[in-house]
């Protein structure tokens, strides 16, 4: 079984990205911000909880988030494998979920972050905020609050996993297509 965490800011493409790697790989993709946004589209309980945190670009609280994993892990436990997009972006959601996975004998196997540098990545959100209904796509104060989330709390899980030696960088410019060639270069190197 092979669990990758594809990582990076706001717009890198790690959705994009994912479904070429779950579709080469037999992975199951794990999106916490489409998990998120579903619930808010159906008014559920949790999505109601998430609902101010992901419009104003600040993350949700870590029980909920963590909680919503879990269970979407466990509902899919069959899968060859999962990759995690979007999450974990804490400190404490990536020791939560080495310790989940432990406890059902899985592990991650690679954290890879695409990368790509925060101009680019302001006029590519933007652009994406055109044609999706994303609040969060179309504010750049929204915008810049993400990048804080991920500059503050997220971005130190690369010495996290690094110090597992998991971590791998991969060159988030470019089109679509080459990059999608680069993550395929590296992961076949890893497996
Ligand atoms: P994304 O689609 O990954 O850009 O996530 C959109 C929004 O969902 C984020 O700005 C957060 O509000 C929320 N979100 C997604 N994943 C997480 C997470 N792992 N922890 C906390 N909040 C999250």
């Amino acid at each position: 079984m092979f669990n990758i965490v594809i990582f990076g800011k706001p717009g890198s493409g790690k959705g994009t990205q994912a479904i070429y790697l779950k579709d080469k790989y037999d992975l199951y993709h794990i999106s916490t911000g489409d998990l998120f946004r579903k619930n808010i589209t159906k008014k559920t309980g949790l999505g109601l909880e998430a609902k101010n945190y992901l419009d104003n670009g600040d993350l949700v609280p870590d029980t909920v988030t963590i909680k919503m994993l879990e269970n979407e892990v466990l509902s899919n436990k069959h899968a060859k494998g999962f990759i995690f997009d979007g999450f974990p972006r804490t400190l404490k959601q990536a020791e939560s979920l080495d310790l989940f996975l432990e406890s059902i004998n899985l592990r991650i196997n690679a954290t890879i972050a695409l990368d790509v540098n925060e101009d680019e990545l302001i006029d590519r959100l933007l652009e994406r905020g055109k044609i999706n209904n994303r609040s969060d796509d179309q504010d750049i104060e929204k915008i810049k609050n993400r990048f804080n989330e991920y500059n503050t709390k997220t971005s130190i899980l690369i010495n996290f996993y690094d110090k597992q030696d998991k971590f791998f960088s991969v060159d988030g410019k470019g089109s679509v297509n080459d990059i999608t060639l680069r993550l395929f270069d590296l992961i076949d190197t890893l497996i």
